[in-house]
């Protein structure tokens, strides 16, 4: 998972603290020294990384010792201090043209996952009640141009294909034509943003940036997105460098973030290029990519999850329609019969697994243990649980009273679990209930209450 290591080794320093009266010069020199071995193997450039350090060392021998927060704590908030430093403070705005439409132009090298976060895009403009139109002006690679076309039609987003002939048309002179007429396209039938991906190359090579420059002369885009594969390190720092410093990008997206990344080069770019990351890449599905808010990355470095994403998360995934008829349900005392629980699993297992939303959750202060509790979770659990409820008759799951011996050894064979595993559900599912049932009266109490004010 994302910063899972370095999270990890930061964890460990800040923790060699705690046991600590005050901040010397020594438990300072040995937590830097651990900080500062994280942060290399996070892949965090060593410029950026030395910096960092020093701002931190600085801040920690002049750290007040009349202050209520102990050696780890106080560590803690100046590192976190130095992160957003790093990372910029505030969520960077994405940009917009005075004069639509938009044109957003997509850098980066071939792989990186440009056409993947073009699609990504689109899709997230599109939530926001924009009309985005892509094209590709890759008229090098013909199976690039489909691919685009692929993730725009998975998405529903329009797409400009232009007329084109592969024969002929491989040049720099065609990439502007098909560019031209794609913007033309856009403003001619009211789509407010022009989503333009470009070829990538292996490497940086001048006829591309060249290319790239054109684009960006005859286009005047309001933002040069660089896309960069996190899982590459210090080299998609690099590349960020040579696109900015031929293209001056206005942000960057870096992809693959869920994968097994170290993330350093997320705490490097914008110190090396002055550009802001503004969108992240969590995964191949089109959802999964999310802006980039530096407070809320910090949270997670340092341990401290990131509760409102979770929260974001939530609002979008879950059936509101559902969980206020099953609020209502529960809170009237109307009881929490085996059909709710289903639908409560189903609704929790769309936020993720149960470990991905566990990382979300602070593993430092009163939620420490929480996340050792998760990675102890059995998500097959959750699999068998569902197909017992389903094993079940519909009287059944409403009334869970009539389920009688041998309709428990009945719903056991036909999910295929011991009997044990249903009684065991039963016994759960009956708890939950009671407490249902008192939450609800106890709502009821309150709603009167409230109604005679
Ligand atoms: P392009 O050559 O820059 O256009 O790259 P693509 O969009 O074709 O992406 C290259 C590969 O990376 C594809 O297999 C994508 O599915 C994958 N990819 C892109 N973004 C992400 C991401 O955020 N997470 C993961 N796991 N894979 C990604």
């Amino acid at each position: 998972a994302m910063f899972e290591t370095l999270t990890d080794k930061l964890q460990r320093s800040f923790k060699s603290l705690r046991g600590q009266g005050t901040l010397t010069d020594e438990n300072i020199n040995d937590a830097l020294r651990d900080i500062r071995v994280a942060l290399l193997e996070a892949d965090v450039n060593l410029t950026v990384a030395r910096d960092l350090i020093e701002q931190v060392r600085a801040k920690a021998i002049g750290a007040s010792v009349a202050t209520a927060l102990n050696p780890s704590e106080q560590i803690v908030k100046i590192v976190s201090d130095e992160l957003l430093n790093v990372l910029g403070r505030d969520t960077a705005k994405f940009k917009f043209a005075s004069q639509p439409p938009t044109v957003i132009l997509m850098a980066g090298l071939q792989g990186s996952g440009k056409t993947t976060s073009s699609g990504k895009l689109a899709t997230w403009l599109k939530k926001g009640g924009h009309r985005p139109l892509l094209v590709s002006v890759d008229v090098y690679r013909p199976a690039a141009r489909e691919q685009l076309k692929v993730v725009a039609q998975s998405v529903g987003a329009a797409i400009y294909e232009g007329a084109y002939d592969a024969a002929t048309d491989n040049n720099t002179a065609a990439v502007l034509r098909l560019a031209k007429a794609a913007y033309k396209e856009a403003r001619n039938f009211a789509h407010d943003i022009l989503i333009v991906d470009t070829a990538g190359r292996l490497g940086i090579d001048e006829a591309l940036m060249d290319e790239m420059a054109a684009l960006k002369k005859e286009l005047n885009p309001s933002e040069i997105l660089f896309v960069a594969d996190a899982m590459t390190g210090q080299d998609a720092v690099n590349s960020a460098k040579a696109f900015n410093d031929r293209l001056q990008i206005t942000g960057a997206i870096l992809t693959k973030m869920d994968g097994d990344s170290r993330g350093g080069a997320a705490l490097s770019i914008r110190q090396i290029t002055g550009a802001p990351i503004k969108f992240l890449g969590t995964g191949e599905k089109p959802d999964a990519f999310e802006p980039f808010h530096p407070d809320r990355i910090v949270g997670r470095i340092l341990g401290m999850g990131d509760i409102a994403t979770l929260l974001e998360r939530a609002e979008e995934k879950l059936d509101k329609s559902k969980a206020t008829a099953f609020a209502q349900k529960a809170l009237m005392g109307d009881g929490f019969t085996l059909d709710d629980f289903r639908e409560q699993l189903r609704q929790i297992k769309k936020l993720g697994s149960i470990q991905s939303i566990m990382k979300m959750m602070p593993s430092v202060g009163p939620f420490a243990g929480m996340q050792q509790a998760a990675s102890q979770v059995d998500e097959k659990q959750f699999g068998r649980v569902e197909a017992i409820i389903n094993s079940m008759t519909q009287k059944e799951r409403l009334n869970s009273a009539i389920i009688n011996g041998s309709r428990r050894k009945r719903i056991a064979k036909g999910a295929g679990v011991e009997v044990a595993e249903v009684n065991r559900l039963l016994k759960q599912h009956d708890q939950m209930a009671k407490m249902f049932k008192t939450m609800g009266s106890g709502g009821g109490k309150m709603q009167q209450r409230l109604m005679s004010q």
